[in-house]
């Protein structure tokens, strides 16, 4: 493991990268292919396809140019795909553009303007919709989910040359339903969780937790539009997931107290099923 990278698990999911509040946050999910934010250019990062930006503040965007250019040196790879608000999509071409012409590089990269609502299909099992976030500046989180193909509840049951009949007969037999498998909500008030209610169910629900005790107030907290621990321990019921990953927490915070606040404060039957994206020990990396 390089000291640069924090890596754990959430159920299936691999989660690495690095995510500190207000410096640098870029995480990998390698079952699904793809790369949340862009806060920092990690090498190994830069061969990655489907990038996600959740808004254009220089934690999460900062490193996109660097990223790019490192992909470069990778001869077999096309340019990789970029999801962002349709906000900000201008912006980031011009940026690009001027760094292109510092450099007298091309940093290219395929655009996918998103608002809340669209879908975009990665792989023939992999989904994605994006959904509205709180914050000052243009920002979405994004819900990864897979549609799986279900037989009707009334044709459940049924013998199989009987459903082969109705087959025939043209019946509609199945139905499509989603999975919801994982969802990145960052930099962000606590209100995504009613306005974009789908991701409690997801199967992982990365989440940002910016501030965790009284070091900052609620109301401090809040006129950031970031997340406090108080609002996620309110509403610690209401965390349908299988996994509930924290990131994005303040540098006002060492690594080992982020754990230790978190098992002091968290009723059980959440902290249970929390996975804490800090280093295991020593200091914050870079
Ligand atoms: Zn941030
Ligand atoms: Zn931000």
């Amino acid at each position: 493991m390089s000291a640069l990278i924090t890596e754990t698990r959430a159920g299936r999911y691999g989660i690495r990268g690095i995510s500190l509040g207000g410096v640098y946050t870029s995480i990998h999910v390698p079952e699904l292919g793809v790369l949340l934010d862009a806060g920092m250019p990690i090498r190994q990062f830069a061969a990655l396809d489907h990038i996600f930006l959740s808004h254009g503040h220089g934690d999460h965007a900062g490193a996109i140019s660097a990223l790019l250019g490192i992909r470069g040196l990778l001869h077999d790879k096309k340019p990789p795909h970029i999801y962002l608000p349709e906000q900000i999509l201008e912006k980031l071409q011009e940026a690009l553009a001027a760094m292109s012409h510092l450099q007298r590089y091309e940093l290219g990269f395929v655009p996918h303007p998103m608002k809340p609502g669209d879908e975009a299909q990665l792989r023939n099992d992999l989904h994605v919709r994006a959904f509205k976030t709180h914050h000052p500046v243009p920002s979405l989180g994004y819900l990864f989910f897979d549609r799986v193909s279900k037989l009707r509840d009334e044709f459940r049951g049924l013998p199989g040359h009987e459903i082969g009949k109705r087959k025939k007969e043209g019946a509609d037999l199945f139905h499509t339903e989603e999975r919801l498998e994982l969802a990145y909500a960052t930099d962000t008030l606590i209100r995504v969780l009613d306005t974009a209610p789908e991701i409690r169910k997801a199967r992982v629900l990365i989440l940002e937790c910016t501030f965790l005790d009284e070091r900052k107030s609620l109301e401090a907290s809040r006129a950031g539009c970031h997340i406090h621990l108080d609002e996620i321990i309110e509403r610690v019921d209401d965390f349908e997931n299988e996994q509930l990953v924290l990131m994005h927490f303040s540098q006002i915070y060492k690594p080992r107290e982020v754990r230790s606040i978190l098992k002091d404060r968290v009723p059980r039957r959440l902290h249970d099923r929390i996975v804490v994206f800090a280093p295991e020990r020593g200091p914050w990396p870079g």
